[in-house]
């Protein structure tokens, strides 16, 4: 009996194994064939570390399933044209959702990326975390509507959401704002979603979108810093983000630059966020001025208004500079501790200050930052825009896609044929 159970243990073992190395292989050519789009099977097989057989044997099945499909030809040095090969862009669909302060913005896209359809839906402050569910769920039933796509092809849902995400048992979200302390979002969303779902910190879906298809690529070691309404940071090392115990690291808008300062809606005071958040720049202005930079408008535009201000608004320009060093002082503070290659500002506040300002930030960030690892860093602006915390989020399905060598997803459309 012992042994036979042994036994029985050593062949489970061994299905298992096989089965992590066919998903092994599969996530190894899947992988850089979604990040570089087009590859032959020479540079499939080179950047997959694979065998040639293998990696013969993994794109037939691959084919046979409908994930990989032809791309043309490109010609060789001297021999004959090669084959190049693409994922099939519509294999499948993911939706990512950018859960905002002010608004949900809910994007669907096909595999290569392209985005199929959009909706934004503006949020009132304090929504009840059930409403703010329905909502969700709603746009993603919209999207998929107006893209048009069978329901059962949508292979996941991410969403980015403002405040700390705990993975634990339960995703658990902790935000700032009322009613957001430890919120079961992700079982209020599985009640209401279909496909598989996913959740993750805002800041941390805009880091992997920018590591993908901007400012990041081709780097391992990178901090993406989202300047918004919240601030946060997306610490990228190994090429992976890093996470921390319980998913929370990364919060580089409560770290403090003043001891006794700003109060913070963390609770805390002097942090970070308390100084160069969208709220605190309009908050210091009217401090000074005591009225606020546009009066009756958007706080976009009234921190656009701050940030390339008329040359006359002295109240702006001493806002502007002060906001400069504390940026400054918060990316040498990222400098020192984790040796970035480089550093990328993004967020609707990190973009206005980084596209007009990066010179001054860059001068303000040296004056704090040691020398030897600051030389080495570049700093930089996002490439993707305000959006990209929705196409950040639907990469989250797409990585779990990557990751599992597509296996489930193939599972999952098969369950689904008549
Ligand atoms: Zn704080």
């Amino acid at each position: 009996m012992m042994s036979g159970g042994k036994t029985g243990r050593d062949s489970m073992a061994k299905v298992s194994t096989v089965r992590d190395l066919r998903r092994r292989n599969r996530s190894a050519l899947l992988r850089p064939l979604f990040l570089e789009g087009r590859l032959t099977r020479p540079e499939l097989t080179g950047a997959s570390g694979l065998s040639q057989a293998t990696v013969s044997n993994v794109i037939g099945e691959l084919q046979n399933e409908g994930l990989i499909v032809d791309a043309g030809t490109v010609d060789s040095d001297g021999g004959r044209p090669r084959q190049v090969l693409r994922i099939d862009a519509d294999y499948g669909y993911v939706v990512g959702v950018d859960v905002g302060e002010t608004r949900i913005r809910t994007e669907l896209f096909d595999l290569s990326m392209e985005q199929r359809a959009a909706a934004d839906h503006p949020l009132a402050h304090a929504t009840a975390v059930e409403e703010l569910a329905d909502t969700v769920a709603a746009t993603v039933r919209s999207v998929i509507d107006e893209a048009g796509v069978p329901p059962g092809h949508v292979l996941g849902v991410g969403v980015g959401v403002p405040g700390l995400v705990e993975h634990d048992d339960e995703v658990l979200v902790h935000g700032h704002a009322p009613g957001w302390q430890s919120v079961p979002l992700e079982t209020l969303l599985r009640e209401r979603i279909d496909q598989p779902l996913l959740i993750e910190n805002g800041a941390k879906t805009l880091g992997q979108a920018e590591m993908w298809f901007g400012a990041g690529r081709g780097r391992s070691a990178a901090v993406i810093a989202l300047l918004g309404t919240g601030v946060g940071a997306c610490v990228v090392t190994g090429g992976s983000i890093y996470r921390g115990s319980t998913s929370s690291a990364g919060e580089w808008g409560h770290t403090v630059l003043q001891v006794g300062g700003r109060p913070c809606r963390c609770g805390g005071s002097g942090c970070l966020e308390a100084y160069v958040g969208a709220d605190a720049l309009l908050a210091r202005y009217t401090g000074l001025t005591g009225r606020p930079p546009l009066e009756g408008v958007a706080p976009e535009a009234a921190v656009a208004q701050l940030v390339v201000h008329d040359p006359d608004d002295e109240a702006a320009a001493a806002v502007l500079a002060e906001t400069v060093e504390y940026v400054g002082a918060g990316v040498a503070n990222l400098v020192n501790l984790f040796n970035p290659e480089i550093i990328v500002l993004g967020g609707w506040v990190g973009l206005l200050l980084g596209r007009s300002h990066l010179p001054a930030i860059r001068d303000a960030a040296a004056r704090y930052a040691l020398r030897q690892p600051f030389e080495r860093t570049d700093i930089t602006v996002a490439q993707l825009g305000v959006d990209a915390v929705a196409m950040g989020a639907a990469t989250l399905p797409v990585d779990e896609l990557l990751a599992t060598g597509a296996v489930g997803a193939t599972q999952q459309r098969a369950a689904l044929r008549p």
